[in-house]
């Protein structure tokens, strides 16, 4: 059933997605709650109604599903007793099994694996002196992962001898981790996939990523990649969603090896820091797309209608205090958005600008003019 503007939508996770989300939603008529352990948070501050707990708290996860008709998250650590048990009252998207395979890197590279998506070669690590040595040598030099609660390159190790293993195994503290090969990256590519409960899906164009620190840094969209490789990556991406059953907003991060060879790197179930861009340039935004999922609309033209070339701003540049906003403000092209943190740690992200142009290369040229600029402050 259709649910229409007027009603309560609810949201877990208070952070930049739900916050996007928050706005998508309102703008379209309906009210949002959203859930966060923290009292102030980005989507907090502009949602109708907020409950301050964690997602666990039966009561408050029952205080959420009494005024709410329906409820997403914007956070992909949820435990998945929580969705269920918010299902149990109301329409819930993602559901609790696609959640539980994507925010835990064993069940969702075993998940990928097994429905034959190319993936780097892994094993998972559980007591590093278990493996026979050629199980680990055949994956050195290799990154160590662990299985679940990692973001933004945190909670990973460089393997490069088979003595490292051990110690990365303890530093990282976690009992289950996942070994995966160091692979030669070509670039790295995302797609945004919606799918609806009639089955309906439709993909966004191919971002293309580039990461420091292992933080995404700039999305460039569309890839300057080949059509040919375009649209098999879009492809996969709907096979994904179609094979996970998937309902809601997913996003495909892919890497590319020199031969154009595609490899699924990791799936979220939401929308993607790689799919900000879509908010200025796209018909319809991944978060508007979120909004039409868990209501039951039909999904929305993502057609792109601009180059578009995104920039994340992290806490560093606000080091030498509020960085000089009318460098993009005077940039004519350039959509600003700030995500209302006050503590500006350096990795957390703050905000971001998209540069919109005629073509990726012109886009591109001014959004790195404007980054440098920026840090010149
Ligand atoms: P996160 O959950 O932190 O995004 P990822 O597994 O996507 O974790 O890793 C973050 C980044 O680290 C990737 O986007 C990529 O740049 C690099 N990376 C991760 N795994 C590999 C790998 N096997 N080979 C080469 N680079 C990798
Ligand atoms: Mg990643």
């Amino acid at each position: 059933m259709r649910v229409l503007p007027g009603a309560v939508l609810g949201v877990l996770g208070g952070g930049q997605l739900g916050r996007m989300f928050v706005a998508a939603a309102q703008r379209m008529g309906y009210q949002v709650a959203v859930l966060d352990p923290a009292a102030d948070n980005p989507a907090g501050r502009s949602a109708d109604y907020t409950i301050c707990a964690d997602y666990d708290d039966e009561a408050a996860l029952g205080r959420l599903a009494d005024k709410c008709v329906a409820i997403t998250t914007e956070f992909e650590n949820i435990p998945a007793a929580s969705l269920r048990r918010l299902s149990e009252r109301c329409a819930v998207t993602p559901d609790a099994r696609s959640v539980s395979i994507a925010q835990n890197r064993v069940l969702e590279k075993q998940f990928l694996r097994d429905n034959g998506f190319a993936v780097a070669p892994f094993a998972v690590i559980q007591q590093p002196s278990d493996h026979a040595d050629q199980t680990i040598t055949r994956l050195l030099p290799g990154i160590l992962k662990v299985s679940q609660f990692g973001y933004d390159g945190k909670g990973q190790k460089s393997v490069n001898h088979q003595a490292d293993l051990t110690a990365a195994y303890a530093q990282l503290s976690h009992p289950i981790c996942v070994l995966e090969k160091f692979m030669p990256l070509q670039r790295e590519i995302s797609v945004v996939v919606a799918r609806g409960s009639d089955g309906e899906i439709k993909n966004f164009p191919v971002a293309e990523n580039q990461h420091v620190n292992g933080i995404l840094d700039i999305s460039i969209v569309p890839a300057r990649i080949p059509p040919a490789l375009a649209q098999q990556a879009q492809a996969v991406a709907c096979r994904v969603a179609e094979r996970l059953n998937y309902l809601g907003v997913l996003c495909v991060e892919f890497f590319v090896l020199q031969d154009d060879e595609l490899l699924v790197n990791e799936i979220a179930p939401r929308p993607h820091n790689s799919g900000h861009y879509s908010i200025d340039a796209c018909i319809t935004s991944q978060f508007e797309q979120q909004v039409r999922t868990l209501c039951n609309l039909p999904l929305g033209e993502t057609t792109q209608h601009s180059a578009a070339v995104m920039v994340n701003l992290l806490g560093e540049l606000w080091q030498n205090g509020t960085p000089d906003w009318n460098v993009i403000l005077q940039c004519t092209t350039a959509k600003l958005h700030l995500y209302g943190k006050t503590d500006a740690r350096p990795g957390r992200k703050m905000g971001h600008f998209t540069v919109l142009g005629t073509d990726v290369d012109e886009a591109l040229q001014q959004a790195i003019l404007i980054k440098k600029q920026l840090q010149r402050h």
